[in-house]
């Protein structure tokens, strides 16, 4: 209550003093009558489909999504900058907006619907929380921070980015540099598994995330991998 006070608000109970009944103000300041409790019930019921909605991942048709990325590229937002700017795989916005996929999930579309041609230049900031979870992540796996500078093509070999924001140009070259490392620890792990295990053939490689496989299909085809149309191997 105090806190209340001390940010200029009433408490309930006065705010609900002069208040019909069946209303979840005077709900909140007490009242627990019958017209004031469904009031209330009603609220929370309200509430509670507002919030499955706003998490609702289902499918939805991945036109509304196309005709932004469209706009956007007139706009002059390239794919680039919308997966940077939006957290959506590449591979995904480029199926969307060649109009082979015809459905995708309803989150995506938010995201994607969320990107403003303000990402249009590379120097426009996004969130840095993703960028410095992936740098956190090739850290832990050994990468040194001037190793990774070095390969993000960064003269000083250091990693400056701020702790908040980064450029899209930045996040996305964090990105890519990731699946480029992912890509070479799997075909490492690969390459002890040959070695460990000689006879092994037929069996289908399962992976999970997502990665965007760009190395030569003969390796992956050696050992059984395939790439469905998720882009999973
Ligand atoms: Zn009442």
């Amino acid at each position: 209550m105090g806190s209340l006070l001390n940010r200029g608000l009433k408490p309930a109970s006065t705010l609900a003093a002069d208040k019909p009944h069946g209303t979840r103000i005077k709900y909140m300041g007490g009242c627990r009558c019958a017209p004031c409790k469904a009031a209330n019930t009603a609220y929370e019921r309200e509430r509670s489909i507002a919030r499955k909605q706003g998490d609702w991942n289902g499918l939805v048709p991945a036109s509304r999504a196309r005709q932004h990325i469209l706009a956007l590229s007139r706009d002059g937002v390239g794919r680039k900058a919308v997966c940077a700017a939006s957290d959506v795989a590449e591979s995904i916005v480029v199926a969307i907006r060649s109009g082979q996929k015809t459905q995708i999930r309803a989150q995506t579309e938010r995201k994607i619907l969320a990107v403003t041609r303000d990402a249009r230049s590379g120097h426009a900031l996004v969130p840095a929380i993703r960028t410095w979870r992936l740098i956190d992540k090739m850290l832990r796996w050994g990468y040194s921070k001037s190793e990774l500078a070095k390969r993000l093509g960064y003269a000083n070999r250091a990693l400056q980015f701020q702790k908040t924001n980064v450029t899209v140009r930045n996040a996305f070259d964090v990105q890519q540099l990731y699946n480029a490392i992912v890509n070479e620890r799997e075909a490492e792990k690969l390459a002890k598994k040959k070695t460990l295990d000689m006879g092994y053939e037929q069996k289908v490689i399962r992976r999970s995330g997502k990665v965007d496989l760009q190395k030569p299909a003969s390796l992956w085809q050696t050992w059984g991998g395939y790439r469905d149309d998720t882009g999973r191997v």
